[in-house]
C-alpha cells in the first residue's frame, strides 16, 4: 500500500464526500456495480461477439453479455443492442461509421449551442472530418428552432440526423426531428447520454417510437459504468435489416478490439437496477432537485439561459455581470466546496475556452440522497460566490487572459469568505453517503 496512487484515490474520495458535485455527466456508482470493475473479467480477451470470438475461454463472458444485451432489450423495448462501445464517443463513431460513406453530409447541434463534439464539430472532430457537417443552433432563447432546422435539412439533405444533447436544458422533440429527417429520409440517431434517466423513469419523452439508432453513455444518468450502448429502434431495422450488423461490424473490426468485460458486466447490473421502481423515483427526484435548484438561483438574483430548465441540467448566465465570468465563478465555487464547469451561452459574446456561463445539474447530489431542501442552499452559496467574485471581469485583450485567470487562481485559493462557504458545504455534504440506498 506505499505506492502514492492509493494515498491520492483516498483522497480524491474524501474530495468527493466534501464537496457537492453539480456536473450534469457525472453520478456515483452503486456499489454492486462498482464491484465488478475490480474483477477477473478485466484478465479477459473477447474480441468478437458472443458465440463466434476470436479467443477460446468466454463461454461465460458470453453469458454476461447476452444479459446484459437482454436486459436493455427488455427496458428499452428494442430489437437490437450492442454493450460493446468502450465510451460515448468511439460509440458515436461506430454509429457514423456504420450508416455513412467519408463525405456524406450529416447535421448535429453545435458544442456552442449545446450538441457533442461527436456531432460533427468542424475541423477538430473525426465527425467533422470524414464527413460533411452541416450543424445546426440554437435561438436566442436557447431552443432548438426546428423550423429552422427543417429548412436546413431541405436545403442541405443530411444522410444523418443527431438529435442529443450535453449542456441543453430543455425537452428535445423527438416527434418533430423523426418529420424532419423524413423529409430527406434521413437516418435519425437520438444520443440520449445526459437524458437516459429520465427518459427510463418517463420524465423524459423516449425517442424509442421515432429514432431510428440510439446511443447513451452509461455512466451519466444511467449510473453504470463508464461505456456506451447503442440500441436500434424496430423502425431503424425495418429500413435496413441489416443495420445491426452494419453497427456490430463498425465497432469490431471497424474501430475496436476486445471490449471491457467488466465494464459490460457493470452494464447488466444497472441495466437490472434500472428496471426496478426505485429507479422511477430516482428520476423523479433528479428532476425535483433540478426545479429546485433552478427557483433557488432565481430566487437569489441570478439568470438562467432559458429562464428555467425541463430536465436535469440549467445553465446560468452570467452576462448581467460581465462577460467570460464562467471561468472565474467556477474556480471561486470549487474554492467554496463546489464543483460545476464553466459553459458556453447561446451566441457566447466570450471564447468557448473563456465562457460566459455555468453548467449545473443534480444527478450526483440526488444520488446521495440530496432533496429539495438541500437544492435551495446550494442555490444561495452558489449566489454568494457569484456576488463575492462579479466584479472580477475577464480582460478583453486575448494575451492578457491568462495571465489574469492565473493571478485569480491564486488569490481565491486562500479566500477567507470562500472558505467558510466550504466549511458550510462540508458540513451538509459530509451527511450524505457518495451512494445513498434507493436514491
Ligand atoms: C458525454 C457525451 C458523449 C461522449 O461520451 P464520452 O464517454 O465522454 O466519450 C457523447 N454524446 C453526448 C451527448 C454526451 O453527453
Amino acid at each position: 500500500m506505499s505506492d502514492p496512487i492509493f494515498q491520492l484515490i483516498t483522497e480524491e474520495e474524501q474530495r468527493q464526500i466534501e464537496k457537492i458535485g453539480l456536473i450534469p455527466s457525472e453520478n456515483h456508482l452503486p456499489p454492486q456495480v462498482a464491484s465488478v470493475l475490480s474483477s477477473c473479467l478485466s484478465s479477459k480477451y473477447a474480441e468478437g461477439y458472443a458465440g463466434r470470438r476470436y479467443y477460446e475461454g468466454n463461454q461465460l463472458i458470453d453469458q454476461i453479455e447476452l444479459m446484459a444485451i437482454g436486459r436493455l432489450k427488455e427496458l428499452f423495448q428494442v430489437p437490437y443492442v450492442n454493450v460493446q462501445p468502450h465510451s460515448g464517443s468511439p460509440a458515436n463513431t461506430a454509429v457514423q461509421f456504420a450508416l455513412l460513406n467519408p463525405g456524406d453530409t450529416i447535421m448535429g447541434l453545435s458544442l456552442g449551442s449545446g450538441g457533442h463534439l461527436t456531432h460533427g464539430h468542424p475541423k477538430v472532430t473525426f465527425s467533422g472530418k470524414y464527413f460533411n457537417s452541416v450543424q445546426y443552433h440554437v435561438n436566442e432563447e436557447g431552443r432548438i428552432d426546428y423550423d429552422v432546422l427543417r429548412a436546413l435539412t431541405i436545403e442541405y439533405k443530411p444522410k444523418l440526423i443527431i438529435a442529443g444533447t450535453t449542456s441543453y436544458p430543455f425537452i428535445l422533440d423527438f416527434a418533430k426531428f423523426r418529420d424532419i429527417a423524413d423529409e430527406v429520409g434521413a437516418w435519425l440517431l437520438a444520443d440520449i447520454s445526459h437524458i437516459t434517466a429520465l427518459v427510463i423513469g418517463g420524465e423524459h419523452p423516449s425517442p424509442v417510437p421515432y429514432a431510428d439508432v440510439i446511443m447513451s453513455t452509461t455512466h451519466k444518468t444511467f449510473r453504470g459504468p463508464r461505456g456506451a450502448f447503442i440500441l436500434a429502434t424496430e423502425q431503424g431495422l425495418a429500413k435496413d435489416p441489416k443495420l445491426g450488423a452494419q453497427i456490430d461490424k463498425a465497432i469490431i473490426p471497424g474501430l475496436q478490439g476486445g471490449p471491457h468485460n467488466a465494464s459490460i458486466a457493470g452494464i447488466a447490473i444497472a441495466a437490472q437496477l434500472a428496471a426496478r421502481p426505485s429507479f422511477k423515483i430516482y428520476a423523479q427526484q433528479i428532476k425535483k432537485n433540478s426545479l429546485a435548484l433552478a427557483q433557488s438561483l432565481i430566487d437569489n438574483g441570478l439568470k438562467l439561459v432559458g429562464n428555467g430548465t425541463e430536465n436535469h441540467l440549467m445553465v446560468v448566465d452570467l452576462t448581467p455581470y460581465s462577460v467570460g465570468l464562467g471561468t472565474q465563478v467556477a474556480f471561486a465555487l470549487d474554492i467554496a466546496g463546489i464543483y460545476a464547469n464553466r459553459n458556453a451561452i447561446p451566441n457566447e459574446p466570450s471564447s468557448p475556452f473563456y465562457p460566459s456561463g455555468l453548467r449545473l445539474g443534480t444527478p450526483l447530489v440526488t444520488t446521495r440522497g440530496m432533496k429539495e431542501a438541500e437544492m435551495v442552499k446550494i442555490g444561495e452559496w452558489i449566489a454568494k460566490v457569484v456576488e463575492h467574485v462579479k466584479g472580477e471581469t475577464l480582460p478583453t485583450e486575448r494575451l492578457e487572459r491568462r495571465v489574469f485567470i492565473n493571478a485569480f487562481k491564486e488569490n481565491v485559493a486562500n479566500d477567507s469568505y470562500l472558505q467558510a462557504i466550504r466549511q458550510e458545504v462540508k458540513a451538509i455534504a459530509s451527511q450524505f453517503p457518495l451512494f445513498q440506498k434507493d436514491a
